[in-house]
């Protein structure tokens, strides 16, 4: 990708005409050379005689900066690689600038309104989803935008601290001068944005440097905005829901939140991000959401209201095929790990992996079955896990079955499985003589993991990442909510 310095643009002439260097040359032997980025900023900061031109200077960051997030978006990478070449190349753009130019939290709130809504225009962002999980860390179930209202006051507090504890007489002379200012004082703003989040105070420390302790205050004020981001999202009633849902003692949240770190489009992470927001135009959004007078019962069963929820998980109609091919492909690509673990000769990739009803290893030792029903002395109703490994060496038998319900229901989910195989289970056992386990797999609709379930997949494959099986089924997912929905 490339990058023009638009607003480092500048004339060169050579004894009044342009230069092809781009140096301005004087004579022969004085040349000025052309300024680098930083150069610019360090020279408009200290030229205090042409005094700095703010409101011009203002507008060239901001079109340098849309110009990069613009040429970001339609680029090939995917979400979470999108999101992190703005935080790398659009972002410094206007942080550059802190401390220099004088920047107002409205013109930099602005600032990241028209970021959301490149976003929005390149499908990476719903118009209805959460704005503060735009700004929470991957890893906490956000997104792990940078905006540049946070960047800038972290910044400020940053630079007050650094002024106030470096020792000599220039630091001084600037924090004076900082202290005198009416309008966009460094030491005012930071005053103020520290009290708007209650920042304890941070013992400066001796035996650190000043950019040191700037450092470690800035990481707490960052951290504050974080939680205080976390806090009003879950307060909200509906945004609220899912990040309520990790919350739960079940829930494995470090894992759940993986999928967001992994490699989706841009398009589908946003989709998925906005159907765990529950913001997505289903009719029970539009009419308690929106008040429109619609009909809110789902349009393919008519039995039960059309929410986010019911179209991934609970609707009858979309049981007898969408679900089932959601469900068909997860359990194929751990039938694909097993096979592979056991060297046993299959398609390279998962996908293309077509599951044989009844497969051994090259040493016959090793029996899987896929959707096989065992046939038992008494009559057993379920018999028929998706997976069945016999392994007659350490005369052990795995009953595997994978299972896509509603987030809400995962732990109930396992439980019902474990209950169901029980029979099987000790039949199994007297028949063949075989230690046999049932293994639920079971991942939420909208991606969320029960904890025991990244063991569980241990249990089955050494392989198989409970990261990919996930994102298998939130793709599943995600097709589903496109056909029915056509978002
Ligand atoms: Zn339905």
């Amino acid at each position: 990708m490339e990058f023009g310095l638009e607003k480092c643009a500048k004339a060169s002439f050579m004894k009044g005409k342009l230069a092809s260097t781009g140096n301005i040359v004087i004579d022969d032997d004085t040349e000025i050379q052309e300024l680098d980025q930083e150069g610019v900023y360090k020279y408009l900061g200290v030229d205090e005689s042409d005094g700095i031109q703010h409101s011009k200077m203002k507008e060239k960051i901001r079109k340098e900066y849309n110009r990069r997030v613009r040429l970001i978006l339609r680029t090939e990478l995917n979400g979470r690689n999108k999101i992190e070449a703005i935080n790398s190349l659009a972002v410094p753009v206007v942080q550059y600038s802190f401390g220099i130019i004088d920047w107002k939290i409205s013109e930099l709130k602005k600032i990241d309104t028209k970021t959301r809504k490149l976003l929005n225009m390149h499908k990476m962002l719903h118009p209805k989803a959460d704005v503060e999980r735009l700004y929470i860390p991957r890893k906490d179930g956000g997104r792990g935008l940078i905006d540049v209202e946070t960047a800038f006051k972290t910044a400020t507090i940053g630079l007050d601290h650094y002024l106030k504890h470096k020792e000599g007489q220039y630091p001084k002379q600037v924090l004076e001068h900082e202290r005198s200012k009416a309008k966009n004082s460094i030491s005012k703003n930071a005053t103020k944005f520290k009290r708007e989040v209650t920042m304890p105070e941070i013992e400066n420390r001796v035996d650190k440097s000043a950019s040191e302790n700037a450092k470690a205050l800035k990481h707490v004020f960052k951290s504050r905005m974080k939680s205080m981001k976390e806090e009003k999202w879950k307060n909200k009633a509906l945004h609220g829901q899912y990040p309520k849902i990790l919350e739960k003692p079940h829930v494995d949240t470090v894992t759940t939140n993986k999928w967001l770190s992994s490699n989706l489009k841009g398009e589908t992470e946003g989709l998925l991000v906005a159907a765990q927001d529950q913001a997505i135009n289903t009719r029970n959004y539009q009419k308690i959401i929106c008040g429109q007078q619609v009909e809110s019962k789902c349009r393919l069963c008519s039995q039960h209201e059309e929410t986010v929820d019911h179209i991934v998980s609970g609707c009858e109609v979309l049981a007898k095929t969408e679900y089932i091919s959601r469900h068909n492909n997860a359990a194929a690509y751990l039938h694909w790990s097993i096979c592979k673990d056991h060297d046993i000769e299959i398609a390279d990739k998962w996908y293309e992996h077509e599951p044989e009803t009844v497969i051994h290893n090259k040493d016959n030792n090793i029996t899987i079955m896929w959707d096989m029903p065992v046939n038992t002395d008494r009559t057993i109703t379920a018999n028929r896990p998706d997976i069945i490994v016999k392994d007659s060496v350490n005369s052990t038998c795995k009953l595997i079955d994978m299972t896509v319900p509603s987030d809400r229901n995962i732990a109930l989910k396992e439980t019902e499985k474990k209950c169901k195989y029980k029979d099987l289970e000790l039949e199994i056992q007297r028949m063949w003589h075989m230690k046999t386990v049932v293994i639920p797999v079971v991942v939420g609709a909208l991606g969320t993991v029960k904890k025991g379930m990244v063991e569980n997949i241990k249990k089955v494959s050494e392989r198989a990442s409970m990261t990919e099986i996930q994102k298998i089924c939130m793709l599943g997912s995600a097709r589903i909510l496109r056909k029915v929905l056509s978002v």
